[in-house]
């Protein structure tokens, strides 16, 4: 039997009314047997076809919600029709908030996930950085500092406060005014920059310490960032710098000066034995040599290090290039009454380089040799073959190097400081040497130095020709390239 909503409605109302009339008359007249009876019958009867009606709509409601489709426009329950009719709309109204709060509450954790994330990654960037980072609040509390800024002492990992903060920079007064001022002046001027002073180890190092004002989109004052760079390094190399512009005026001036002395004499008519003419005109030629060798050096230097250099490279026997260099040299050892000693190899020492660049290269060796050694000392100079490479040794019994010297030797502008009344330089020939020797010709330089023993220089150069169809010139030499002086 199909107990649809409206049969039972039809059925159920009698029954329910005849139910309810016999418990009126029961109460009112009086408690008979077949009133009662009558009255219990129906109201079981109602009872039933009332659940079993609201039961059926429930099912039916049920129904709806799983498939609205089949849901007609019609109102066949009347009243109660009505009633489901809007309780179904609601529970669907319900069902879909429910699901769009479900797709925004995924949504809104992912984006949790992903700013926590880049929170954690600038976190991070920020720790990375070498130089100490202080991020502070619109009190000028710090908020946020680095690793370095921590080794700096700035704060200490135990002061954070129970608001999150580090507490202020009182410690550091000339910090704490800097950021103090970036901030109240944020408009004026957003970053101020200053160099101060930190105690690390009880030394002072400077920094130079620039402090942002930070805002956001809408222009509203952030905190404060400020940066410290250690400046050290930079202001050493600018004192290096403007030492090297008074050494090189020094190192012109000088063979200027006696230039124009030799010249003066000579014009005046003071110096008028051909031989003494001679000897000044040699001299003035030997102070020309040496400005010219200056001037190389610094050209060639700048020119390498900008990569603007041309090589002329050419097959060659390296004790040549070494014999020329020594040529040069030979006449000032023995001005200081040094020993010069050459000791070149019997074999041909094939390579391909750039002769003159290498030939200065030696010769900025052999020079130092010169300065570097007291007189009636020895320089020695030796070439031989090693595996696959040609060797060239410059020792000395000079001064020495001392072992802290040794590391800086070939920097640009450094010179030992015990040397700097031994002999004027420039600090540049070692520098110009490592970059003949390493970056154009892919070889090595290196140094070993006793101080008051001497040094001893030994340059490596990749041995072989390029152009591997020449004739190969004979293996040994009848004569060596220079005889021991
Ligand atoms: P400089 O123009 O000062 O000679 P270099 O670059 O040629 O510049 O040398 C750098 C420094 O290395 C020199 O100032 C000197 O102190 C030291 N030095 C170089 N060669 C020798 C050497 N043979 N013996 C001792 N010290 C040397």
């Amino acid at each position: 039997m199909n107990w649809d909503r409206h049969t039972l409605w039809s059925a159920g109302w009698p029954a329910l009314s005849a139910g309810a009339v016999g418990v009126v008359l029961s109460a009112v007249i009086s408690p008979g047997f077949l009133i009662p009876s009558c009255v219990a019958v129906s109201a079981v009867a109602g009872s039933f076809l009332t659940a079993a009606w609201v039961h059926r709509g429930q099912q039916e409601a049920k129904a709806r919600l799983r498939h609205p489709e089949l849901s007609g426009t019609g109102n066949p329950g009347g009243i109660f029709g009505e009633v489901t009719q809007a309780a179904v709309t609601l529970l669907r109204q319900y069902e879909s908030e429910l699901q769009r709060l479900s797709v925004a509450k995924g949504e809104l954790e992912i984006s949790g996930k992903l700013q926590k994330k880049q929170a954690r990654r600038l976190d991070a960037a920020l720790r990375s950085i070498d130089q100490p980072v202080v991020l502070c609040d619109t009190r000028d509390q710090v908020l946020f500092t680095n690793t370095a800024s921590r080794r700096l002492g700035l704060v200490e990992d135990d002061s954070i406060s129970d608001s999150g903060t580090f507490g202020d920079l009182s410690r550091f007064i000339a910090l704490q005014q800097l950021i103090h001022d970036t901030r109240t002046r944020a408009v004026a001027a957003p970053r101020r920059t200053a160099e101060l002073n930190f105690t690390i180890n009880q030394q002072a190092i400077p920094f130079r310490t620039t402090v942002t004002a930070l805002f956001d989109d809408q222009n509203e004052l952030l905190g404060t960032l400020a940066v410290l760079t250690d400046v050290r390094e930079e202001k050493s190399a600018k004192a290096r710098h403007a030492e090297f512009v008074s050494s090189v005026a020094h190192e012109f001036k000088t063979p200027m000066a006696s230039i124009k002395a030799f010249l003066e004499l000579l014009v005046d008519g003071d110096v008028s034995e051909p031989d003494e003419q001679k000897a000044m005109f040699e001299k003035i030629d030997y102070q020309v040599d040496r400005l010219n060798r200056l001037v190389s050096n610094l050209l060639n230097l700048a020119r390498i290090e900008s990569g603007a250099v041309k090589l002329t490279r050419e097959d060659c026997d390296l004790n040549d290039v070494i014999q020329r260099a020594a040529e040069v040299i030979r006449p000032l050892a023995e001005e200081r009454g040094q020993q010069f000693v050459a000791d070149l190899s019997q074999l041909y020492l094939p390579v391909n380089v750039d002769r003159d660049f290498l030939g200065q290269a030696i010769i900025n060796l052999l020079s130092n040799a010169v300065k570097y050694t007291p007189e009636k000392g020895r320089i020695t100079l030796r070439s031989h073959m090693e595996e696959l490479e040609a060797i060239i040794v410059v020792e000395d019994t000079g001064y020495g190097i001392p072992p802290e010297s040794l590391p800086k030797i070939f920097d640009r502008f450094y010179r030992v400081p015990e040397h700097q009344h031994a002999a004027k330089g420039t600090g540049l020939g070692l520098a110009f040497v490592q970059s003949i020797a390493e970056d154009l010709h892919n070889g090595h330089i290196g140094v070993e130095s006793t101080v008051g023993v001497g040094s001893k220089f030994s340059m490596r150069i990749p041995l072989g020709h390029q152009d591997s169809k020449r004739p190969k010139k004979p293996a040994a030499k009848p004569e060596p390239a220079l005889a021991n002086a």
